[in-house]
């Protein structure tokens, strides 16, 4: 059944890669305000083309933007679009967006970034991986079904952005006013924005959440000299010192009481998963340029980087960190650390934790100085259900166009858009990537492999007749 869609594919890959040129063309640059106008250009040429497959599309207003200079924008429009709906079928709501990062040819690019240019199977451009390739890949496959006259046999719906590399502006708003209309008969929502781990197809079914905090120590009115106050002060810089390092022991344990405690237990089910990752040790050793690893095997570190929390210490703001030497005593010293967290950790709990803690290791120092603790959160951690029957159908589809065991994997950085979509709506979320491990996304010479691209189209396509299959059968 799935042959004549394949067939189709492999005769337009031509085609899809042209197109993908033409939208790597349009310097979609949400971090350049002035660059706006071309994002609204292609999410209008988004909505014409799926407006040719017989889909609908409401561009949806999504309100103003205040820049930093004062001035209000508006907004680029947000795409809802839907194909004709049988109520018989289940409905998936495929997520995107077409805004990129900027690029220039002299950041180290080999190419112009605006240039679709294929070099040995790989699409060099920005934007290739992040996210055009993938959004075009998912429209290419509806359009597999219609060109091969099959019925598509899910609902379709999409909603495309171009705010995404700036934080979705308006995004989180009109999944709220719409959670009773354009989301009430969605069943499944799935994310293509993400790459694999490996050489191996993978599906992503958790993300790391974080908070980040600041904490300050205020001393006296003005720097001192350590020559003549030295030794008769409280330094604010010591505080400092001390209150982080107890945040976290040589083991990478964090030492905040009660912070972990939330954190899920480990099922043998999970742990399995860690077992089946092409994954080298080795290698990772030499990318990141490390002698070895707080933990000692494969399955221990990808635990530490995706299911269990992690503490970084990132800097001190006020203190002398120019070269040379100053026998100054600063006044006033900031430091700066984030929590990555977990399911089932709690970030408002996290949060209390981590301010009473300092408080109370400041207040054995017994230190005249002021302490402030701030606390921001970014985003909840999100992992999903693998028994879903969304996560059954990723990975027959993975089986069906690349003939391996999919690698089910997370992520130890942190996406708000899955968390997001889950909390909002209540709705199955999966996160479907296409893109290999060294595609660069957001560094220099970004790309998809054709092989990639084409392949990623079959196996949304792939996806789609599985999900229907696992439908009826409930
Ligand atoms: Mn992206
Ligand atoms: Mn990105």
């Amino acid at each position: 059944m799935l042959k004549p869609l394949f067939q189709y594919i492999d005769q337009n890959q031509n085609h899809f890669v042209q197109r993908l040129g033409d939208w790597v063309a349009i310097q979609s640059d949400s971090g350049d305000p002035a660059m706006w106008g071309q994002i609204d250009r292609l999410l209008n040429m988004t909505a014409e083309r799926i407006r040719e497959m017989g889909g609908s599309v409401e561009m949806a207003d999504v309100g103003t933007h205040q820049l930093p200079s004062g001035q209000t924008v508006p907004l680029p429009p947000i795409v809802l679009a839907a194909f004709v709906r049988d109520p018989e079928k289940a409905t998936l709501c495929i997520y995107g967006h077409v805004d990129v990062q900027p690029a220039r040819r002299e950041d180290g690019w080999n190419t112009d970034p605006f240039t679709l240019t294929e070099i040995s199977g790989n699409l060099y451009g920005r934007g290739t991986t992040d996210n055009k390739g993938p959004v075009l890949a998912w429209l290419h496959a509806i359009e597999t079904y219609k060109a091969t006259k099959q019925e598509v046999p899910v609902n379709v719906k999409l909603i495309i952005e171009g705010m995404e590399e700036v934080g979705s502006h308006g995004l989180l708003e009109l999944t709220r006013r719409m959670n009773d209309s354009f989301f009430s008969d969605v069943d499944f929502i799935v994310i293509s924005d993400n790459v694999w781990t490996s050489n191996t197809p993978a599906l992503t079914y958790g993300t790391r959440g974080s908070s980040y905090f600041l904490v300050e120590v205020d001393g006296p009115k003005q720097d001192l000299h350590s020559g003549v106050f030295g030794g008769s002060i409280h330094e604010p810089m010591s505080d400092l010192i001390s209150l982080l390092g107890s945040l976290i022991d040589h083991t990478g344990k964090i030492l905040v009481p009660g912070v972990t405690d939330a954190v899920a237990p480990l099922m043998d089910v999970e742990r399995k998963l860690y077992e089946n990752i092409n994954f080298s040790l080795e290698e990772l050793k030499n990318t990141a340029g490390v002698q070895h690893f707080l933990q000692n095997t494969k399955e221990e570190v990808l635990m530490a980087r995706w299911r269990y929390p992690s503490l970084s210490i990132h800097g001190i703001q006020g203190a002398f960190s120019e070269p040379g030497i100053k026998t100054v005593i600063p006044r006033r010293v900031t430091g700066k650390f984030s929590i990555r967290h977990v399911p089932d950790m709690v970030p408002s709990d996290v949060e209390r934790k981590v301010k009473e803690h300092l408080e109370q290791v400041f207040a054995s120092r017994k230190s005249p100085n002021i302490l402030r603790v701030i606390a921001t959160v970014g985003a909840k951690p999100w992992v999903a259900d693998l028994k879903d029957p969304q996560y059954v159908a990723g990975q027959k589809a993975i089986r069906d166009v690349f003939g391996v065991e999919p690698e089910l994997v997370r992520e130890g950085s942190t996406i708000p858009i899955a968390q997001n979509f889950q909390e909002e709506t209540g709705k199955s979320v999966m996160m479907l990537p296409i893109g290999a491990h060294d595609d660069g996304e957001h560094s220099q010479n970004e790309k998809i492999s054709r092989f990639n691209y084409i392949e990623g189209t079959k196996l949304f396509v792939a996806y789609i007749h599985e999900l229907s299959q696992l439908k009826g059968q409930s």
